[in-house]
């Protein structure tokens, strides 16, 4: 590990004038600061996604990039959304820095836990993700509705990190195991846990809004956790196929009942067999969509073609410095 690692930023911004101009000099103090005090190298970048803003989100980035050496900014063709956004950056940090951190550019997140990250990288973390310890200043519908986000993503088998949003410090190391994840349908913050290697937390108060408004209300929100479910989890399938076996079972006891009902002369005619073609049908049918989603699950992870390992050390590394 190297002694002052380069570090990279990477702030995505859509539609961000407002609050560009407040925050940036922000993230460019906490840089210099750290290089001041020896933590990072002097290589180390902001580096602004522009994710296809409408305003003049890029005139300001461009104007920044020739204020400082430390601004960098890339643009995206068009709006593509935050994850793909983020993905954008890291992807362009990758090869040249040695950690990146990724974050809001609306200052909600509180740009001192960078420190502690740093510092619980240097102490052998790869992956520190940044977790926000209250959510005083949300509304109670927004802190509702997400948290009740990260409990339906957790029961619905993707793994996430509670109230972890996509403050994130990634080592270069994770990045390149990262890069081999090959989906289009991304949801980062619950990849990274599935990438593996050491990881830990570090906790912090979340802000309000600087200025600007937020991008993600809850038709968003809902749109992101059915995404994050669907593109890391195969256990809606595997509910159905759950509910097949139970409706076959309840099926069965129907049936049992219905001729017992028949032979003992409680019934009309026709009735019990009525029954039994129901509950037959209708179990055999949602067992079958069971059987026939396992498959398609399956295929949907293999068209993913994710590395089937990831190798975090070696005895024989040669060790840097
Ligand atoms: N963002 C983006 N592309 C989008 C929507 C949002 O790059 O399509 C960025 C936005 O500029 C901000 C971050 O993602 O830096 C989080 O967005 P926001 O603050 O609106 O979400 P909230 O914090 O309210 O969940
Ligand atoms: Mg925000």
């Amino acid at each position: 590990m190297r002694e002052k690692p380069i570090l990279y930023i990477i702030i995505p911004c859509y539609n961000e004038e407002q609050v560009l101009p407040i925050t940036a000099p922000m993230f460019l103090k906490k840089i210099c600061d750290l290089e001041n005090r020896g933590e990072i190298s002097g290589e180390s970048r902001i580096l602004f996604v522009n994710d296809g803003s409408r305003d003049r989100t890029w005139d300001l980035i461009r104007q920044l990039a020739g204020e400082d050496r430390h601004y960098k900014g890339i643009a995206q063709s068009r709006n593509r959304g935050h994850q793909n956004a983020v993905l954008a950056g890291l992807m362009e940090a990758k090869g040249k820095a040695d950690i990146t951190i990724s974050i809001d550019c609306d200052g909600q997140d509180d740009i001192n836990a960078m420190d502690a990250m740093i510092e619980e990288y240097k102490g052998g973390a790869e992956v520190v993700y940044g977790v926000r310890s209250s959510r005083k200043t949300d509304t109670f519908f927004k802190r509702f509705t997400a948290e009740s986000f990260y409990r339906l993503m957790n029961w619905m088998g993707a793994e996430v990190v509670f109230n972890h949003a996509d403050y994130r410090l990634v080592s270069s190391k994770v990045l390149d195991a990262f890069s081999d994840f090959k989906e289009v349908n991304i949801f980062l913050r619950g990849m990274f846990p599935l990438v593996g290697f050491k990881s830990t937390s570090v906790y912090y108060e979340r802000n309000e809004r600087i200025a600007g408004e937020s991008h993600y209300p809850l038709k968003k929100m809902l749109a992101l956790a059915v995404d994050g479910i669907t593109s890391l989890s195969i256990k809606p399938i595997r509910l159905i196929t759950g509910m097949g076996i139970l409706i076959s079972i309840l099926g069965i006891i129907a049936i049992i009942w219905a001729i017992v009902m028949q032979v003992t002369g409680h019934t009309v005619a026709g009735w019990a067999s009525l029954i039994c073609i129901v509950a037959f049908l209708g179990g055999i049918q949602l067992l079958s969509l069971g059987v026939l989603g396992e498959y398609i699950g399956k295929i949907y992870l293999e068209t993913k073609a994710r590395p089937r390992y990831i190798i975090s050390e070696r005895t024989d590394e040669i060790t840097e410095e």
